[in-house]
């Protein structure tokens, strides 16, 4: 960067005579009593009052004179104050320009100190040993033998029907057989959009008597609506309607139920799209139930179709009984 930079006098203040304000570059000593300035008393002026160090040269921070403590140029060889020399001194540390600088955080208050509390390990442990011990009870089982108290069975179908269904979908995604579509504009999204910078300017100690200001940006944004067209549509689609169902008081054997006679009313001839009205059968669902009793205890249990088939009423039944009392279903085979 060329060096056309506008310098700023830094301030400090006489601690011998009490004059405020003295010019960090213009006023080397102090013009009423001629104390020479402390160059670590070097401070900001308030934001609007700087005043500009007219026709300045940086040459680099100034050193500190170690018999008189006298800030000296960097250019100058010998202490302007008492004419000892630079070699042995260190550049005058540099100022934080505080006005600038944000809020102090709010100290977060230390969780109190952790008191050792004994009984509590008691308590964790005596817990732990009461989920294993809970562990133990619900996962440990007993083999009995149970006897068949009751069979059941109940089998359904689901019938489903071509309906008329209304729904919504952005344009770009509404299904190929919508029809009796209408659009609107809506809001999809947001987007962030460029809107100018935020700036300020920081203000850099020198370390010769002035600062420099530099101006930090950083872009800024506002969210903007964006908007799409939204298509509201019917379409054609099967729903379950209603179901027939099967069970053990029609027959002792699991049969289907008859789906009855359905309205196929295709469209189209083979290409399976139904007109509206027309039925076809849907999911099925079966259920298998055993009645389990020993020693005055019964169990029911949900079984598969080969365990169901397999035993018959009155049949004994090798069963697991977890400690608790309940029956390991799974167990069945
Ligand atoms: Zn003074
Ligand atoms: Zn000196």
């Amino acid at each position: 960067m060329a060096e056309q930079e506008t310098y700023y006098e830094m301030l400090w203040d006489c601690p011998q005579c009490g004059t405020l304000g003295l010019l960090g570059d213009s006023h080397r000593h102090c013009p009423t009593c001629g104390t020479a300035q402390d160059p670590t008393k070097r401070y900001f002026p308030k934001p609007g009052e700087e005043v500009e160090a007219k026709n300045h040269q940086f040459v680099g921070a100034d050193w500190r004179c170690v018999y008189c403590n006298s800030p000296n140029s960097a250019a100058a060889a010998f202490c302007t104050n008492c004419g000892a020399g630079k070699d042995g001194t260190k550049p005058v540390a540099l100022v934080a320009d505080t006005a600038a600088a944000l809020p102090e955080p709010v100290a977060v208050p230390a969780p109190p100190p952790q008191r050792e509390l004994g009984w509590v390990r008691w308590v964790l442990a005596a817990l732990a040993l009461l989920v294993v011990g809970l562990i133990f009870l619900f996962s440990s089982t007993k083999e009995t033998t149970a006897t068949v108290a009751q069979r059941s069975w109940a089998r359904e179908i689901q019938i489903e029907q071509m309906g008329r269904v209304s729904d919504s979908a952005w344009c770009d995604s509404v299904p190929g057989d919508a029809y009796g579509v209408s659009r609107n504009r809506e809001q999809r999204s947001t987007r962030q959009v460029a809107d100018g910078q935020t700036c300020h300017d920081e203000r850099i100690d020198k370390g010769d008597g002035t600062f420099v200001k530099r101006r930090e940006c950083t872009p800024r944004y506002r969210s903007e609506p964006v908007y799409d067209d939204r298509c509201r549509y019917s379409v054609n689609r099967w729903r379950s309607v209603r179901a027939v169902k099967a069970g053990t008081q029609e027959s002792l054997m699991p049969v289907w139920p008859s789906a009855g006679n359905l309205n196929a009313n295709f469209l189209g001839g083979n290409s399976g799209v139904g007109a509206i009205g027309s039925e076809r059968q849907g999911a099925r669902r079966e259920t298998y139930v055993l009645v389990l009793s020993a020693n005055g205890k019964t169990w029911t249990c949900n079984v598969s179709e080969s365990v169901w088939s397999k035993y018959q009423d009155g049949a004994t039944v090798p069963l697991k009984v977890h400690l608790t009392g309940g029956a390991d279903c799974a167990s069945l085979q």
